[in-house]
Parts: structure tokens; C-alpha cells; sequence
């Protein structure tokens, strides 16, 4: 019985994939917030470096990974990949299920992967510090990690309730040397705006967004960094699905489905990308399924059209598939997963019907959850077990048709900061939410950005 599928450091990509070079339908183009013309890479070079900038517009299938970059990869990568055998037993599914765990990396997620990349190249171009938003912390405490390794200063404004609700993200920042800022601040004129107007205010991603944009947009030698969503940010990810391509291929297998939770897309195209090549350019078939939660349903009940990346309306207009930029979420427990919109690239392969997308109730996902780590002995993120969710589901679709599919996900963090969440499941404290079609089409209704054709 072989369970875990390594392979070795000479072993790690040299190139990230690009998928842009393949995609059948080029994206609409990013606009302007003001003008609502196609912005040009001047707009974006306030924040962020111009190799980033390029990588966001490429073409080119291959981007090369820097040696720098392989070389802080090294400290966690490749990472294993495994044959579910416990959990398929549990099922009594004839379906063979595998999983690649990025929970390994110091930060405790997949993360890292762009993260040390975007600081890589920050660097090349004299940058000196970068500023950064989290909300629970896992994007705050990768960046804060790659900073740490290439020497940058680090600022990072995370979400107030969050700042004070999980202390440990926060000392996890600080202990790689990161300035952890709970937002709203009196550090910035957004901040200072939010605070004269409501002191108590318990923060939101939007106005943490907000204030390390201004502290980029006005300090020469500081630059912004983005944790999903992005072109460049889901091209580094791909580094995890082409170690699995090649995993996949030593365990003799082909997925015919390949799964990932999805906030705003970068695990997802961490994973799918790699194994959506083959679709694009040799004719396989293989489904790739995002799984979202049902209280932020942008993929599954969102509408495509132009949308702003942030709640307050600064960023570029995105072609996206969205819920409305004030969308608010229910505060489910998958912090990752709450985001109204979806990156560009993901948004126009749905669209193609390229790839689809599934949404589940959060007690469905810490039932799945739990079952995983009584399978398989990791506790999954909140976020991750969404994708285990649709993974059991696809494994008794095979039982009852009696065919025996090839499941690969994406294990995309351990939950060992999550345990609070677990133990509200515990205790009976989580519920199920149910969007009405008001509150579903209330932020669609009231938006006035470009729609598409
Ligand atoms: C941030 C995060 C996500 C959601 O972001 P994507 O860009 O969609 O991957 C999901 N899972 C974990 C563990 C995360 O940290």
C-alpha cells in the first residue's frame, strides 16, 4: 500500500504555468476606477512591481521560477501527495481519491507559494517594505514569512475583530518580524476617516484594503501585496498542481476530477490549471470543480460582469463573476472563503463552461471535515473542508453509478488555528445559512459598474 507519493527537491518546478496562454477567450481587459477605460501597466506601477505587472498581462505558457524563489520553496517543497485509502474505505466508494497537502509550508497553507514570489521581485526592484491586509490571518502570516526570508519590512493592518478574536495569526506575524496594525488605525487618512466616524468600528477587509493601499500609494520605497485573486498570484500557485501532475503520473493515475475550495481563486488554480492544460491542448476531459460556500455564492448565483476587487470601490474594475462588491457574508467560519468576487482568469473559464463550481452549507463541510481527520489524521482548514465536501459527495456519486472515478483535491491548509471553529460545530453553535433572493440581488441590484456584453 503506497499512501504518500514524494518526490525530490531537483524535483520542483522550474516554471510556473500561465494558462492565459491557452484559454480559448482572451479576458476583457481591467478598467480604470474613474476614467473606466483599460488601465495600463503606469496605473498599477505605484504598488506594485513592474515583473509582477508583466506576469499579470503575460501570454508566455511558461514563466520561469526564480532560483532565489526555488530556493525558499525548498524549505517545504515539493510536498507529498496522498491516496486517500482510509477515507475511500469509509466511504466504501470504488472511487480512488488523492490529495495534495499544502498544509506543510511554515505558514500552514498554500499561501507561501505566491507569497515569496511577490517579495522575490518587490526586492529585485529596491523595494524596501510592503504593506498588506489579512482578515483571520493566513495571508498576513504567509506574506509576513516572506518578507522575513528575503529581509523586507513588513506592515500588515488586519481586520480589528479579528486582531483581538485570534491572537495567535498575530504573534505568528510578529515572531517573523512583521508590524501587525489593527484596522482601523490612526495611521492612515482612511483609517483616522472610519475612526472620526465610528470609533468602535470592528474593521472590515475593505477598510484594512483601504489603508495599506494609501500607505503604498504614498511612501516611495513601500509597495502593496495581494493574496489571491490576481493573474500573477494564481500563475505562482500552479507550482502545487504541476508537482501533483507529476505525482499523479508516478502513482500510474489520471484525475477525472480535480477539486479545490475557492475564495477567490488562487488555491483552485493552484491545482486545476495544471490538469486544465490537458483539456485545452490534448482533448482530455477532466472536470474541475471550485466548491464556495452557500453564504457567498458568487460562482454559483453571481452575476459576470465588471466589479471592483474591494468593498470601499479604489481598485481596477475586474471582469468577474460577483455578488456586488458591499456584499457583506454571513460570518461563516471558512474566513478565507468570504469574499463577493472571483479572479478574472476563473471567472472567464466559468463562463466558457471550462470549469465548474459547487456550493455547500458549512455543516455539511465540518461533518466532511471531521470525517477526514478521523480518515486520514489531518484536521482541515475551514476553508479546505469545502473541497473535502465535494469530494465525498463525487466519491458516493461513483458509488451509486458504480463507476470508479480518480478524485484529486487540493488540501489547501491545516485548521490548527481553526480549533475554535471546530469547537462551535462541537457545541452545536453553527447553522446553516440560507441566502434569500433579496439578499442575494441586493448589492447586484445597486451596482453601477460596466456590464459586459
Ligand atoms: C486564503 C485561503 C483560501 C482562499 O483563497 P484562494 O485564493 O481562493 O485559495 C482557502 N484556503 C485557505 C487555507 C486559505 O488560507
Amino acid at each position: 500500500m503506497v499512501r504518500k507519493i514524494l518526490l525530490q527537491e531537483s524535483d520542483i518546478p522550474t516554471h510556473w504555468y500561465n494558462v492565459q496562454a491557452d484559454m480559448p477567450n482572451p479576458m476583457l481587459p481591467p478598467l480604470h476606477p474613474g476614467t473606466k477605460q483599460p488601465i495600463g501597466p503606469e496605473d498599477l506601477a505605484p504598488l506594485f512591481p513592474m515583473e509582477l505587472i508583466k506576469q499579470e498581462v503575460s501570454q508566455e505558457r511558461w514563466i520561469e521560477i526564480p532560483e532565489e524563489v526555488r530556493d525558499v520553496y525548498k524549505l517545504w517543497r515539493p510536498t507529498p501527495l496522498f491516496r486517500a485509502w482510509n477515507l475511500e474505505k469509509m466511504l466504501d466508494t470504488p472511487a480512488k481519491i488523492y490529495y495534495k497537502y499544502e498544509g506543510v509550508s511554515p505558514a500552514g497553507s498554500h499561501k507561501p507559494n505566491t507569497a515569496v514570489a511577490q517579495v522575490y521581485y518587490n526586492k529585485a526592484e529596491g523595494v524596501k517594505r510592503l504593506t498588506t491586509e489579512t482578515g483571520a490571518g493566513q495571508w498576513g502570516s504567509a506574506l509576513s514569512f516572506a518578507c522575513n526570508q528575503f529581509g523586507l519590512d513588513l506592515e500588515v493592518f488586519m481586520v480589528k475583530i479579528s486582531y483581538h478574536q485570534k491572537p495567535y495569526r498575530k504573534v505568528m506575524m510578529n515572531t517573523w518580524g512583521a508590524t501587525v496594525i489593527a484596522s482601523p488605525s490612526d495611521q492612515t487618512n482612511a483609517g483616522r476617516q472610519i475612526l472620526a466616524e465610528s470609533p468602535d468600528s470592528p474593521g472590515s477587509l475593505g477598510i484594512a484594503i483601504s489603508e495599506a493601499v494609501e500607505r503604498a500609494a504614498t511612501n516611495d520605497d513601500t509597495k502593496y501585496s495581494l493574496g489571491s485573486v490576481l493573474n500573477h498570484v494564481l500563475t505562482h500557485q500552479t507550482v502545487l498542481g504541476l508537482e501533483a501532475v507529476k505525482q499523479m503520473e508516478m502513482a500510474g493515475d489520471f484525475p477525472d476530477i480535480v477539486v479545490a475550495p475557492f475564495g477567490g481563486g488562487s488555491n483552485f488554480a493552484g491545482i486545476s490549471f495544471p490538469f486544465l492544460r490537458f483539456n485545452l491542448t490534448e482533448g482530455k476531459k477532466v472536470r474541475c470543480i471550485a466548491a464556495e460556500p452557500a453564504s457567498c455564492p458568487k460562482l454559483t448565483k453571481g452575476e459576470f460582469r465588471y466589479d471592483f476587487g474591494d468593498t470601499v470601490g479604489m481598485t481596477p474594475l475586474i471582469p468577474m463573476y460577483t455578488l456586488g462588491h458591499q456584499f457583506v457574508p454571513a460570518p461563516i467560519h471558512a474566513g478565507g472563503l468570504r469574499y463577493h468576487g472571483a479572479g478574472a482568469i476563473v471567472s472567464q473559464l466559468l463562463k466558457d463552461q471550462l470549469i465548474e463550481a459547487q456550493a455547500l452549507q458549512q455543516l455539511e463541510c465540518f461533518e466532511a471535515g471531521i470525517k477526514f481527520a478521523q480518515a486520514e489524521g489531518v484536521i482541515a482548514a475551514p476553508e479546505a473542508t469545502h473541497g473535502i465536501a465535494v469530494v465525498i459527495r463525487e466519491a458516493l456519486k461513483a458509488k451509486e453509478e458504480g463507476v470508479p472515478k480518480t478524485i484529486l483535491f487540493n488540501l489547501c491548509g491545516h485548521g490548527y488555528f481553526d480549533m475554535s471553529a471546530y469547537a462551535d460545530y462541537f457545541d452545536g453553535k453553527l447553522e446553516d445559512h440560507h441566502l434569500s433572493d433579496e439578499e442575494l440581488h441586493q448589492y447586484l441590484n445597486i451596482l453601477d459598474t460596466p456590464s459586459v456584453a
